[in-house]
């Protein structure tokens, strides 16, 4: 019997046989497995990385928008309107936000699954007049908008 003992292949040693290509399949595909674990395992990582950050990345994003808000609100308080000289405030934050708001969901509406890199132009609409302003952030000023948007 030259076969008895040693090899995988005697059917009395059916287990061992089927362990043994289980086993070599597993030798086969490892290089191809080797490098997408590495990438899985790095997406994994990132991912992970994002999940336990987001608990302090996210409160820091509302914080610096809340503070950019309450600037912006602080410089419309005290800024007239370049049209009729109305104080533009609050009111006239809130309500370029609407339209905004309104300007963007009619994109959406009319063009629906493109996707639209928007720069918002419109800061304050005065509550007075309608006037429209821009805002500069490096100057820290509304200017009068010639567009609508
Ligand atoms: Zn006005």
């Amino acid at each position: 019997m030259a076969h008895h003992g040693g090899l995988p292949y005697d059917p009395r040693q059916s287990t061992d046989a089927l362990l043994f290509l289980v086993s070599q399949a597993g030798n086969a595909v490892k290089p191809a497995n080797a490098s997408a674990r590495i990438h899985q395992a790095s997406f994994l990582l990132i991912a992970a990385l994002v999940v336990i950050a987001s608990p302090v990345l996210i409160p820091v994003a509302f914080a610096l928008h809340a503070r950019d808000r309450r600037a912006m609100l602080a410089i419309a308080e005290r800024t007239q309107c370049k049209l009729c000289g109305a104080t533009l405030g609050a009111a006239s934050l809130e309500q370029a936000d609407r339209e905004w708001a309104e300007h963007v969901a009619a994109l959406h509406r009319d063009r629906p699954g493109i996707r639209f890199r928007l720069v918002r132009c419109l800061w304050a609409i005065c509550a007075a007049c309608g006037g429209r302003h821009g805002f500069n952030a490096e100057r820290r000023l509304f200017t009068l908008l010639d567009s609508d948007f």
